[in-house]
């Protein structure tokens, strides 16, 4: 790996191009400015420095990309499945040889670490790749034979539809709901988050020059309550997929209604990692600081509330002390760095309140709870210990580098404290003990579980959560469930009596 110094020669030649040119919308194959020439300036969370004035869209622009979208589909839904097979897998080529720019633009856009971020590119062709095999099968139905009739199934795509992205890792997370879509035979208007808008551009030049045709998939920046609003309400649009906050969940359903979208969210979490007294402690440990610290702590995943049995508590959080005052904060492109700048002031403000929030609630700060000085939103990993699950440190998403520690004294009480919440995204349980990762497993209410592991993705397996943390699934045949309606044809095998009115 290259130096910090080594990769900031480079930066300019990666990023220069959008500071000196206003990044545009593009719509039916063009860059388009927006229709009424506003626009709003993107700062890096690493230095504050001016990255670029991004197109800050209105409904007339949601309009233009949504009709683009919409004259696009009809030859799109149509085209030979092989060859949609053959662009999709080109688009992952081409993803993989940007896959340094594609990095350092996602770090100094979001300020995740370059570690992490360096294999965004890779899960992003990857995700291509995986539904560019699917694409033949998207499909594929059933045969359901009554006595009378041949009854088949089809699946057929939905229309044009919008995708809504977050902020926290934007260059993976578009892919993974822009490639089914795609797959699937839909057309698509994405709207990525207005804090870091750039790899979305990289992505639709990528998807462009492997030879999508034009209109097949548009690009419009802006603000949530401005272009995400109209995408939602626009009645070309037939399905909103979404990744964000549950209240935006909640507002974007609200909004679809009128034209009766249909809507799939992946939403926030506050999700426990329970460790029992048997479990692996070490390997414990590792996973679960893994899944709090990596990517800033902003992560949907995150194993951001930590429940360990009473037995083993002191000596567990002896050891997690340790190591979280280890975590190594710094510049985003530094190989070394293990924690970056969170993305924004706002967010960092927002992190940084349950700091007095943990004291005055009555936890410990066993470990950072203070913002570090100089330019940039970095704080220090931080580690609340003693906490009640009743307090907001423990029922809020803080996502930031936050965990906060309750202990348990029994596998019900675990279970209790555990489903004690809103959000229901994943869980994660560390023991020895068969039975009880079954009744546990069992009991937990979340979309995913995690038995003596930290969140390994698997794409054929269902992605998503329970409760306020979503609504759907992504991944294998749940994404086309999403993006396609099911067709049922019914052929008569032979003269069966139909009734006769008025004979
Ligand atoms: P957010 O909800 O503020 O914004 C997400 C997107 O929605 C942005 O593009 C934003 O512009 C847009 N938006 C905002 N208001 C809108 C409106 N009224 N209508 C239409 N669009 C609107 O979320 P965020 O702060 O960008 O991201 C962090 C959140 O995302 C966290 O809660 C996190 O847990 C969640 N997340 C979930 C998953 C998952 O898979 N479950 C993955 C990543 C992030």
């Amino acid at each position: 790996m290259t130096s910090l110094a080594q990769n900031l020669e480079k930066l300019p030649g990666y990023l220069d191009r959008f500071r000196d040119n206003v990044l545009l919308n593009h719509i039916d194959g063009t860059a388009y400015p927006a229709e009424d020439g506003r626009s709003f300036a993107n700062h890096s969370p690493v230095d504050n420095s001016f990255l670029g004035d991004i197109a800050r869209s209105g409904a007339s622009d949601v309009d233009q990309a949504a009709k683009a979208a919409k004259k696009a589909f009809p030859d799109w839904r149509d085209l030979d499945n092989t060859k949609r097979k053959k662009l999709l897998h080109k688009i992952a080529d081409l993803i993989e040889s940007r896959a340094e720019e594609i990095a350092f633009a996602e770090c100094m856009d979001t300020g995740q670490a370059l570690r992490f971020m360096s294999k965004a590119a890779l899960r992003g062709a990857e995700n291509f790749r995986y539904f560019a095999d699917k694409a033949p099968m998207a499909r594929d139905g059933k045969n359901l034979p009554s006595p009378t009739l041949m009854n088949v199934t089809t699946r057929v795509p939905l229309g044009p539809v919008g995708v809504i992205t977050p902020w926290n890792t934007p260059f993976m997370l578009s892919t993974w709901k822009i490639a089914p879509a795609l797959a699937a035979g839909c057309t698509v208007v994405h709207k990525p988050a207005e804090f870091s808008p750039i790899t979305a551009r990289l992505l639709i030049e990528i998807a462009e020059e492997a030879g999508l045709p034009p209109g097949v998939w548009n690009l419009v920046n802006g603000f949530g309550e401005e272009a995400g609003k109209a995408l939602t309400e626009h009645p070309d649009i037939k399905a909103i997929a979404f990744v964000g906050e549950s209240r935006t969940g909640s507002m974007i359903m609200a909004q679809g209604a009128p034209t009766l979208k249909r809507v799939h969210f992946e939403l926030g979490g506050k999700n426990p990692v329970i460790v029992f007294d048997s479990a692996d402690l070490d390997r414990a440990l590792d996973a679960a600081i893994f899944m709090i610290y990596s990517l800033n702590g902003e992560r949907c995943t995150s194993s951001s509330r930590l429940l360990v049995q009473e037995s083993v508590a002191e000596k567990f959080e002896q050891k997690l002390v340790e190591r979280v005052n280890n975590i190594r904060v710094g510049h985003p492109l530094d190989p070394d760095t293990e924690i970056g700048p969170l993305i924004h002031e706002t967010h960092f403000d927002k992190v940084c309140s349950y700091f007095k929030i943990a004291e005055s609630d009555g936890a410990t700060i066993a470990a950072g709870g203070e913002a570090l000085s100089g330019d940039g939103w970095y704080v220090r990993p931080t580690l609340f210990t003693k906490a009640r699950n009743d307090m907001r440190i423990a029922q809020e998403e803080i996502f930031g580098p936050v965990l906060t520690t309750i202990p348990f004294s029994s596998e019900e009480e675990a279970i209790k404290i555990a489903n004690d919440v809103a959000y229901g995204l994943t869980g994660y349980v560390w023991t020895q003990d068969l039975t009880q990762a079954l009744r546990v497993s069992n009991s937990l209410e979340a979309g995913m579980i995690w038995v003596n592991s930290e969140n390994v993705r698997h794409l054929p397996t269902p992605f998503g959560g329970v409760k306020a943390s979503g609504i759907g699934r992504d991944g294998g045949d749940w994404s086309f469930e999403f993006y396609m309606e099911q067709k049922h044809i019914g052929f008569a095998t032979g003269q069966h009596p139909i009734p006769r009115l008025g004979a």
